[in-house]
């Protein structure tokens, strides 16, 4: 049987997370958080990286960040994780969907500006599969109405858009060490702030609403409650396992897109016999390798080539349902303009196996159940 999904393992994690625990600072903040966020500064040339608890808490930080309030708009696409949409919904904003692109299933970058209300306040952008959304267009749609962009970039660590990296082109970006994403922590995220004038609400804000941060920095002698705030911070014992991935980093991207290319050109055949649709990455996007996706003709025939590949050992699944047509969708969000390709295209979109230590022959082996489900 093949997985879906296995865990990143580099091999150095147990020993990582012994010193951690040896270290005897195992809650937050303690010296693998400081090497895993000054990595993550230093590879994406932010000013502030802050290690969350997971991507979700790091957008529902951007939204407290940005001062969400109820009423606001907060436009995103309607194909995405649930998280895009918890965080401002949190804060009592209505969530506007708008349709994705059908090539790269991005936001369509063409659509946000005639969604764009009085009480528009952010725009986050989810880099689907870590190709980039087109963020040049976007951040001048929030220049011009002076909107906050929030980057879900939670599948986009080390994917680049005309050079920049994800999650540092918006004012405020995040990732995510869940398991299934390139780099994990088990559960985990990262909060990357661009402007400094934010990074001292958002110290306050992950330390219980208290300038804690501060206080363990020496700038402070005591510390106090400041603000309201939450519990954002992972324990240091997280962090150490990550750390020992960020080590290994470019290995395991190379081994991702590897993988991904040697599925790309495996199943060109069938992209030229029109039988599959094969993932579009745009000329200005490096992505991550971080997921491989196909799309079938329509919803039935999906369903059959999903089981086919599951009856021959090969786990293969499809991705989100919309979130507009679900029910907290329907209560808290709007769909603005048509749903040309956001529910089309998520019906016939299927995600073959894909880790850091997927085989060749493993992937060869997919390449070739998926081929002969087509008779080709
Ligand atoms: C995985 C994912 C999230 C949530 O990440 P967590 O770390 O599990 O909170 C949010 N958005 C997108 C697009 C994701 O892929």
């Amino acid at each position: 049987m093949i997985n879906f999904n296995v865990p990143p393992f580099t091999g150095k994690e147990m020993e990582y997370v012994m010193q951690a625990v040896q270290n005897q600072k195992i809650c937050g903040d303690g010296s693998f958080t400081k090497q895993c966020s000054e990595w993550l500064e230093e590879k994406t040339g932010t000013k502030k990286c802050l290690l969350t608890t997971s991507c979700t808490h790091a957008l529902e930080m951007s939204a407290l960040l940005a001062g969400i309030q109820p009423g606001d708009e907060v436009i995103m696409p309607s194909y995405t994780f649930v998280s895009t949409a918890d965080a401002f919904v949190l804060r009592g904003a209505k969530v506007v969907f708008v349709d994705i692109r059908p090539d790269t299933m991005n936001i369509d970058e063409n659509l946000i500006e005639a969604a764009v209300t009085d009480r528009t306040k952010a725009i986050a952008p989810v880099h689907y599969a870590g190709v980039a959304c087109e963020m040049d267009k976007i951040m001048e749609i929030a220049r011009k109405h002076k909107l906050f962009v929030i980057e879900d970039a939670a599948q986009g660590m080390l994917a680049t858009y005309k050079g920049r990296p994800l999650g540092a082109i918006g004012d405020f970006g995040c990732y995510s060490f869940h398991e299934t994403k390139n780099f994990s922590m088990g559960e985990g995220g990262a909060l990357l702030i661009q402007d400094e004038q934010y990074i001292e609400d958002a110290e306050i804000f992950r330390e219980k609403g208290t300038d804690r941060s501060k206080y363990y920095r020496g700038q402070v002698d005591k510390y106090r409650w400041m603000s309201y705030g939450s519990s954002y911070l992972p324990s240091d014992m997280n962090a150490a396992y990550l750390w020992a991935q960020l080590e290994l980093a470019e290995e395991i991207t190379k081994a991702r897109l590897d993988r991904w290319q040697q599925y790309h050109e495996g199943l060109k055949p069938l992209q030229e016999r029109g039988l599959l649709e094969l993932p579009f990455v745009p000329k200005e996007c490096v992505h991550n390798g971080h997921m491989y996706y196909a799309k079938a003709k329509n919803l039935e025939e999906r369903t059959a080539l999903i089981d086919y590949l599951k009856e021959n050992g090969v786990l293969s699944v499809f991705h989100y349902v919309p979130l507009h047509s679900a029910p907290a969708g329907l209560k808290f969000g709007r769909f603005h303009g048509e749903d040309k390709y956001t529910t089309t295209e998520s019906e016939r979109l299927f995600r073959l196996p894909m880790y850091y230590t997927l085989k060749e022959e493993e992937a060869a082996y997919c390449i070739e159940k998926v081929k002969e489900f087509y008779r080709v």
